[in-house]
């Protein structure tokens, strides 16, 4: 089996292509098959390297490797359509000299005119056929007077084409309603259908799984395999991705694109287990599961006619569970980000991504995103206990009946304490129980506004001592001072005193 992944280098990666890619990749990988790539940038006026680029980096992020493209080569590069204009060119030239392709002469403005009519009087708009009859004299004139000419297939009239979909079943078009394509404009530039057919053939494809907004160009590239004595690959259409309302996803609906997708902080084996739920199902109930099982019992006969809504909530539910699934140290690096785009600037040594890694686990289990960890470990970097009593809900801790005799008493206790770990800040805890006789969220409510400034989030059991372990860091460790819970303890009971 060859497949292919081939995208036109005009914007961001869609996850939709996205899907599209992953879906030859897992057919490619589950069956022993090779995965092609192969950049489609003949239409240079919305063509750049940039978006080739940025396509290439997003399906490496992702995971979806291949065996042949136009960065590792391979026995049948070209594999950037712009480096093979001459191939086109001399199918081209076969075509003419058989007579199934002819010179075009109409200009873009004719053919406008001509599309406009059509649709007026209710027929099809396609190409009305006005240069098929030039001959091949007047042509040749033609050009030689200066005038570029594009050329034209000549679709068969009469037929019927039927080819059978493996997602969609048996497919048929009358020709009749095909217009004659372009095969090459007069720019000397490949069109789509002419370019996808020469090249598909020539590379070997086996099997062409792609979106089913090329179906209606299906019959026109079939008739070309025809018209050139080549072998047509087997077809699979893939149903489009929809937004809530059930139309094409888009911009309308929000985020779109891998690298969108990438910056909110969904990890890449989270969004292709995604992708691959869109439509498809690995049985069993079984839901999460990694690249290689998902390759392993992918089936495109089992593909559904509907790919459904892309649901982000389902997104997150799936990136939360490979949050907490990963390396602890490798959400640590990823996370560094996420601090800096939130104003919380860092570039930690090998003894700060320890402590960030060690932070991890007070966040992986409660975050969907890497983008939510900053503010779930915010408590760490920055203390302000000022700006703490500002909460309304660090208030409310505050004013409940023996808030104040517990802080003051925490406060007392860590005055003279070496840094805490979960054992010395349990013994903490118990002696402010004995001396203030409150206990546990009476006790352990103002303990943690104290401590971490907020009255939500992690565990004081992880959090106290990842607080002073992070106050053993240095400047050199790279994350911004992290202030101790002597030091905690004690401000903020000062800012307390000072409110009266
Ligand atoms: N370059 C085309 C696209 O991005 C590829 C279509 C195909 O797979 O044949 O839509």
């Amino acid at each position: 089996m060859r497949l292919r992944f081939a995208p036109s280098p005009t914007g961001q990666l869609h996850v939709g292509n996205a899907r599209t890619a992953l879906f030859n990749w897992l057919l490619a990988r589950g069956g022993g098959g090779t995965f092609v790539l192969r950049i489609e940038d003949t239409d240079v006026e919305r063509s750049t390297t940039a978006s080739a680029d940025a396509i290439l980096s997003d399906l490496r992020w992702l995971g979806l490797d291949w065996d042949e493209g136009p960065d590792v080569g391979g026995p049948h590069g070209p594999y950037r359509q712009s480096e093979r204009l001459e191939i086109y060119a001399a199918h081209a030239r076969r075509l003419m000299e058989a007579g199934e392709a002819y010179y075009c002469f109409c200009s873009p403005e004719q053919l406008e005119t001509a599309r406009r009519r059509a649709l007026i009087e209710g027929r099809p708009a396609g190409y009305p056929g006005t240069c098929r009859s030039i001959g091949a004299r007047e042509a040749e004139e033609r050009r030689a007077a200066g005038e570029r000419p594009a050329i034209r297939f000549r679709v068969p009239e009469g037929r019927e084409i039927v080819f059978h979909d493996l997602v969609r079943g048996a497919i048929r078009f009358e020709t009749a309603v095909i217009g004659d394509p372009v095969l090459i404009r007069s720019d000397g530039h490949p069109a789509y259908n002419f370019a996808v057919v020469v090249d598909d053939a020539l590379m070997g494809i086996t099997h062409v799984v792609r979106g089913e907004d090329h179906i209606s160009n299906t019959p026109r590239q079939l008739l070309l395999y025809e018209a050139l004595g080549l072998k047509p690959p087997r077809f699979a259409h893939l149903a489009l991705v929809m937004g809530p309302d059930h139309t094409p996803l888009s911009k309308r609906h929000g985020a779109t694109s891998v690298a969108e997708f990438r910056r909110r902080g969904y990890l890449p084996e989270a969004l292709v287990n995604y992708l691959a739920l869109l439509g498809w199902s690995p049985g069993d109930d079984e839901e999460l599961l990694p690249i290689g099982e998902l390759a392993r019992r992918f089936r495109i006969e089992a593909v559904g006619h509907s790919a459904g809504v892309f649901d982000e909530g389902k997104l997150a539910w799936v990136n939360r569970h490979y949050l907490k699934a990963a390396d602890p140290a490798r959400i640590a690096g990823l996370a560094v980000a996420h601090f800096r785009e939130q104003g919380i600037p860092m570039a930690p040594d090998a003894a700060g991504l320890a402590f960030l890694t060690q932070a991890m686990a007070m966040a992986t289990g409660s975050v969907d995103r890497l983008d939510q960890i900053p503010r779930r470990l915010g408590f760490l970097f920055g203390w302000d206990p000022g700006a703490a009593l500002a909460q309304p809900a660090v208030r409310e801790v505050v004013e409940a009946p023996g808030a104040r005799e517990v802080i003051a008493a925490l406060a007392g206790a860590l005055a003279g304490e070496p840094r805490l770990d979960r054992e010395r800040f349990r013994a903490v805890a118990a002696h402010v129980r004995q001396q203030t006789g409150r206990k546990a969220s009476a006790l352990f409510h103002p303990i943690r506004v104290a401590l971490m400034g907020e009255a939500e989030g992690p565990e004081l059991d992880l959090a106290v001592p990842a607080i002073d372990a992070g106050a053993e860091l240095t400047a050199a460790d790279g994350l911004p001072p992290i202030v101790g819970c002597r030091e905690r303890a004690r401000t903020f009971a000062e800012a307390m005193s000072n409110e009266h």
